[in-house]
């Protein structure tokens, strides 16, 4: 594989994070020595396939708080998401399933539920949002008075990284008896989760996100589900041949999160509010986006009024590697639904650079990306002039 030559500071964290060496030590020695079938248990390889997969469900529990029990393996958020909401709708005794949604969720969340939507499966109760990405509690109780079977939240954001209050929203469902549907992808490894004590009914985990391989995730799920599952037969869900080597890679990055997650976070905040400060300083107008006191550690999404984020992200494409929004939507150059909802005017959603710092990152690399960006927007703004 050729790389290019030197390769711009990588600040886009919440897309994907770059896999430990500690956890692409442990695949590869899955991959070259425990390549048993976890499915094959008569042989020595697949016990030992199936011991490792055993760890890792532990360490994934131990990590959000859940029983062991509770983990099914994914390929990913996304993945864990659709099943949750299939198995809600499947379990349902009523039609359609009453869904209480918040309108910054991310789209793997809302495509799977515009879909059950327009199947008649699933109505939706949408959940505003204010001008920091916060949820208005009030429409939660309300629309959990009227009745409500599944309420979707995230724990964290992807585009602002506003934190939500997972166990209070939990807390508000439950009382109603409704169910909750957690997605953590952001969250877990970042700020402590403890989903079997909150009462949470499904919650979403991805390996990418935390220093993980792509591909593997997790889904904590009601007891009897993996079994449920198996059942499903004909259903694109049915589970075959383990991932081994990826499911081990997922369970090292939790215990390596769970174990380096008190002193990392620290350490990144201060990163984050060193950047912060350079480019409030070096930018006129900049305005932070989200929830400035409950962030994540590693988040900064700014908007520079007036200046157009994708000429930013050109002139920074050999330096810093940042990016306009969550993931998808930056790759289909769709305005951001977060942005959106927030209420931010025309002109900050234009001009949005979401940032993403790491563990990896060096107060150097954190000097380096402010000056260049700073530098950025503002040959951005004698282009725009001129
Ligand atoms: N949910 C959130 C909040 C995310 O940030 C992402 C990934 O960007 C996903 C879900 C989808 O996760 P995955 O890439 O593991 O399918």
């Amino acid at each position: 594989m050729k790389l290019p030559g030197q390769l711009p500071i990588y600040l886009d964290h919440h897309s994907t994070t770059p896999v430990d060496p500690r956890v692409a030590a442990v695949v590869m020695e899955v991959m070259t020595y425990a390549y048993g079938n976890a499915n094959s248990v008569e042989h020595l390889y697949g016990e030992l396939a199936a011991e490792l997969l055993y760890g890792a469900r532990c360490d994934v529990a131990r990590l959000v708080g859940a029983a062991p029990e509770g983990v099914c393996f994914t390929s990913g958020s996304t993945q864990g998401i659709s099943l949750a909401l299939f198995h809600a709708v499947a379990s349902c005794k009523h039609r359609p399933l009453r869904v209480a949604l918040s309108t910054v969720e991310h789209r793997a969340v809302m495509d799977a539920i515009k879909l059950y939507e327009q199947q008649g499966e699933v109505v939706v109760c949408w959940l505003p949002v204010d001008g920091q990405a916060r949820l208005e509690m009030s429409e939660l109780r309300r629309a959990c008075q009227d009745g409500v079977d599944l309420v979707c939240v995230m724990a964290a954001n992807n585009e602002v990284g506003t934190i939500y209050p997972v166990g209070e929203i939990v807390a508000v469902a439950n009382a109603a008896g409704s169910q909750t549907l957690v997605d953590a992808t952001q969250a877990v490894g970042r700020i402590p989760m403890v989903s079997d004590e909150w009462g949470i009914t499904y919650l979403a985990v991805s390996a990418h996100k935390i220093y993980g391989p792509k591909g593997v995730g997790a889904l904590i799920a009601p007891r009897g589900f993996e079994g449920w599952l198996m059942d499903q037969s004909g259903h694109s869900a049915a589970q075959g041949t383990p991932n081994v080597p990826g499911i081990v890679g997922l369970g090292k990055a939790c215990r390596l999160r769970q174990v380096e997650m008190s002193s990392d976070e620290p350490r990144m905040a201060n990163q984050r509010d060193r950047l912060e400060e350079m480019l409030l300083d070096g930018i006129d107008g900049l305005v932070v986006n989200g929830d400035r006191s409950h962030r994540l550690s590693n988040n900064l999404h700014v908007s520079v009024p007036g200046v157009p984020n994708d000429a930013v992200i050109a002139r920074l494409r050999r330096l810093v590697a940042l990016s306009s929004g969550a993931a998808c939507s930056s790759a289909s150059q769709s305005p951001s639904h977060v942005l959106r909802a927030m209420g931010l005017s025309e002109t900050l959603q234009e001009g949005a650079l979401r940032i993403g710092t790491g563990k990896f990152t060096t107060n150097k690399q954190i000097e380096l990306a402010g000056r260049f960006i700073v530098d950025a927007v503002s040959d951005t703004r004698t282009a725009l002039r001129g």
